[in-house]
């Protein structure tokens, strides 16, 4: 069976069939941070979500294009810049460090290309000036463009794709000047915001007036100016469905630049929400945590990134500390049984072993059930320390189940724990001491474990010789 993947488009699970004649090359587009504040913990499962995605398609062989863009205007970003009187290249830069710092830290694949929609000006103003050309866009008095639901729907477009709309009560030719709309004031949206006075110094010049892009609009040039005009999958979190996802599928089609019948995303995803401690997330319930905040209180990135991967991503999740502590669980019971099996290898490297691979497969396969592969996962591990514990497991199966795990974790990415790193001078008084224990020398060999554990560190006898850790 091949990947199947649920399609907001179509509301079912479909096959996935890269548009690439040879099936080898994919190009996938995620709506990337919007830099006022630091990322939380329910945007962080909607990017690791994403890089779930990206490495399943890698360990399944194909060439995977990811591209996040960074949005740097918008509304909230102009208001906060504003009240901050700071200029917005160096108001954002503080947040897409940190962003980035944070996308390292849950060890999420770097995107290929990310994007800021302050650098694609030109792009945004030409996607604009195809619109206004087909006659589904209209400038205002106050020198901006909107883009026109009713002239999109007369040319047989359909309005409404990813989710249902009523256009009974809409009327027509009203328009929404704001990044963010409910279902229910469906309306025209804003292309090109023609300068007002709380933009500040955020405006650019253009054919119709100083001003700045819309946020949709960003997400529409910049996509199809780095995956072409019809690409295979775009990702986001189901808050974006409606109205951003929405206005990018008209604006891109409505450009008429696929080729004919081309579609401008084969395949939607959508990650669903998530609640901490069964409460939707707000600062003033005290249940908002940022990345900083989950490390400030001692959780390590991978054991959040755990946390985050355990359930099916268009299920609501329940984020709790307790889930993290269960995530911390589950870790050090693979990292013993790993420890274990790394102390009894082969040197030599075995082939990872079919039955688990093929098992995780199937899982992710279908609609990427995660559930089932930590399942898969477990269950081998418990049957691997049980050889291991009866002695019937040999060095050969050990490195083939090691092999195994590497394959595993280029999906899942939790890795291995923080090893510490040893300091030169540590390593030279291991080594010395081996080489005293070799040449007999056992009062030396003692003297020289003495002086370690005065500067932190204790040796470690394995049946791989010895190695030293941090008291
Ligand atoms: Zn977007």
């Amino acid at each position: 069976m091949g990947l199947r993947l649920f399609n907001t488009l179509s509301r079912s699970v479909q096959d996935f069939v890269p548009l690439d004649p040879a099936g080898k090359k994919i190009g996938m587009y995620c709506c990337g941070p919007t830099v006022y504040d630091f990322a939380h913990i329910g945007n962080w499962r909607t990017f690791i979500f994403g890089d779930l995605v990206r490495r399943y398609l890698e360990f399944k062989g194909y060439t995977v294009q990811r591209v996040m863009n960074i949005t740097d205007v918008e509304d909230k970003i102009i208001k906060r810049v504003q009240e901050t009187q700071t200029p917005l290249r160096e108001f954002t830069a503080r947040f897409e460090t940190a962003f980035f710092n944070d996308l390292k830290t849950l060890n999420c694949r770097m995107p290929h290309q990310t994007p800021r929609a302050s650098e694609h000006i030109p792009e945004i103003v030409a996607l604009i000036e195809k619109l206004l050309a087909r006659g589904l866009a209209y400038r205002t008095a106050d020198g901006s463009v909107y883009f026109s639901i009713e002239k999109y729907r007369a040319g047989g477009a359909q309005y409404g794709q990813l989710v249902k709309l009523n256009f009974d009560e809409m009327r027509v030719g009203e328009r929404v000047r704001s990044d963010e709309y409910a279902k229910e004031a469906v309306a025209d949206f804003a292309l090109w915001k023609g300068r007002v006075p709380e933009d500040g110094a955020v405006f650019w010049p253009s054919p119709w007036g100083e001003g700045r892009p819309g946020w949709h609009i960003e997400c529409s040039a910049m996509s199809m100016k780095l995956l072409g005009p019809s690409f295979d999958l775009h990702l986001g979190g189901e808050d974006l469905m409606f109205p951003h996802h929405e206005d990018e599928i008209a604006q891109s089609e409505g450009a008429g630049v696929q080729l004919p019948g081309g579609r401008f995303v084969q395949h939607w995803l959508h990650g669903a929400h998530l609640l901490v401690e069964g409460r939707k997330m707000a600062k003033s319930l005290g249940n908002f945590f940022t990345l900083r905040d989950l490390l400030a209180k001692g959780f390590t990135g991978r054991e959040i990134r755990c946390a985050l991967l355990t359930a099916h991503y268009r299920e609501t999740f329940n984020f709790t500390l307790e889930g993290l502590q269960a995530a911390r669980a589950a870790l050090a019971r693979i990292d013993d049984c790993l420890r274990k099996l790394r102390e009894l290898a082969a040197p030599a490297k075995e082939p990872a072993d079919p039955p688990l691979l093929g098992q995780f497969a199937e899982a992710l396969d279908d609609d990427l059930n995660v559930s089932a592969a930590w399942g898969a996962i477990f269950e081998a591990a418990r049957e691997t320390n049980r050889k291991l514990s009866e002695n019937a497991m040999d060095a050969t199966a050990a490195a083939g189940a090691l092999a195994t795990w590497d394959r595993l974790d280029s999906v899942l990415g939790v890795g291995a724990p923080q090893e510490v790193a040893v300091p030169p001078e540590i390593q030279t008084l291991l080594d010395a001491r081996q080489a005293a224990r070799k040449a007999r020398d056992f009062k030396r060999a003692d003297a020289v474990r003495d002086e370690l554990k005065a500067k932190g560190w204790v040796i470690e006898d394995t049946p791989k010789g010895a190695r030293v850790k941090r008291l």
